[in-house]
């Protein structure tokens, strides 16, 4: 339904030729899955179909004749308002999108294996209702339960942006968040800076003890050195054995020291898996916004270019790129 939708009073005898009785119509929006309310120009409930009876718990006895603001206090606020001022007024149509309100009518959602929202998650379209002279004297409110599908869409989302072995951030994620954050640094100067590090011969994990061994070692650097960051750096896995970590508000030197930490951490840990105890090690390399590095892509080279001198002079060190 849109706004160009115009009411066009049907020929009087349009039900009885069908055979189709107004009680009928009633018996319908009984049974639609959509919530559909009529209210006055006082914003006093006139109808109240049986799927808002179901989701509210209040029958139509109970609450049709009140005010639908003292019904639901969250509605008595000026968006709500000032579109049904818009439809008497207008006789405009008006939209609330779950992804801007999430809901008009707090229900609760209807699976009970729902702990992502507290709220039914709702599409709701409101219109104008004309009498006989063609005069709006109430307006209608169809809610559309849209929890399953925003539920859907959001881990559609998740599963584009999270690494399915490790459950951190992708590499697609990873270069979104890096290009935010270069675009705060550029706007407001703060410090930023990059480590990316890569498992020194771990292709020999695998071969000595198996894939399994080193994906589990893969996940437990994950789980590692997700736990020795701050909520606001962003940890991603850049490639098959290589990771970065994105640091805002962060120069060069704190970079150094959280590098050689996260160094420490994996050579002082001891990698448990099928009876097998496996030492490792990662080379790091270290990068940070300032005068000859300005960009995003100029960042994450630097940090590579490190990471390349890590490897050449040694292995399990870091390096740090200007
Ligand atoms: P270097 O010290 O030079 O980094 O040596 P390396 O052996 O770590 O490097 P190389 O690039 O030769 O080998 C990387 C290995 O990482 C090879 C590949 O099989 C392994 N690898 C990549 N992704 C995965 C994964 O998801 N699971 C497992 N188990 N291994 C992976
Ligand atoms: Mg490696
Ligand atoms: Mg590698």
């Amino acid at each position: 339904m849109t706004s160009d939708y115009k009411y066009v009073k049907p020929p009087a005898d349009i039900m009885c030729a069908q055979d189709i009785e107004p009680h009928m119509f009633y018996q319908v929006f009984d049974m639609v899955d959509v919530g559909l309310v009529i209210l006055d120009r006082d914003l006093r409930v006139c109808f109240w179909n049986h799927w808002m009876q179901m989701h509210s718990d209040l029958t139509p006895e109970r609450i049709i004749g009140s005010y639908v603001c003292e019904e639901f206090p969250n509605l008595k606020r000026p968006r709500f308002l000032n579109s049904c001022k818009a439809v008497f007024t207008f006789g405009n149509f008006c939209f609330f999108s779950q992804k801007l309100h999430r809901y008009l009518f707090p229900f609760e959602p209807v699976s009970t294996f729902d702990t992502d929202y507290e709220h039914m998650q709702q599409n709701c379209t409101m219109g104008p209702l004309r009498n006989d002279k063609g005069e709006i004297t109430h307006l209608f409110i169809s809610v559309h339960d849209v929890t399953e599908t925003v539920k859907f869409e959001q881990r559609l989302v998740e599963l584009n942006m999270i690494d399915a072995l490790t459950g951190i951030n992708n590499r697609r994620s990873f270069e979104l968040h890096l290009g935010e954050e270069a675009d705060r640094h550029k706007r407001y100067g703060h410090p930023l800076s990059l480590i990316m590090f890569d498992i020194d011969h771990f292709k020999n994990v695998n071969d000595t003890y198996g894939h399994q061994c080193g994906d589990y070692v893969l996940q437990t650097i994950a789980v590692l050195i997700g736990n020795s960051i701050r909520s606001e750096d962003v940890l991603a896995r850049y490639g098959g054995e290589e990771f970065c970590c994105i640091l805002p508000e962060t120069p060069m030197e704190a970079a150094l020291i959280l590098a050689e930490r996260f160094r420490g951490t994996i050579a002082d840990h001891s990698f448990c898996c099928q009876h097998n105890v496996i030492e490792l090690t990662i080379s790091l390399g270290v990068s940070s916004m300032g005068a000859e590095t300005t960009t995003a892509q100029q960042l994450l080279k630097k940090a590579d270019d490190g990471l390349y001198l890590a490897k050449n002079r040694g292995r399990n060190r870091t390096e740090a790129v200007d």
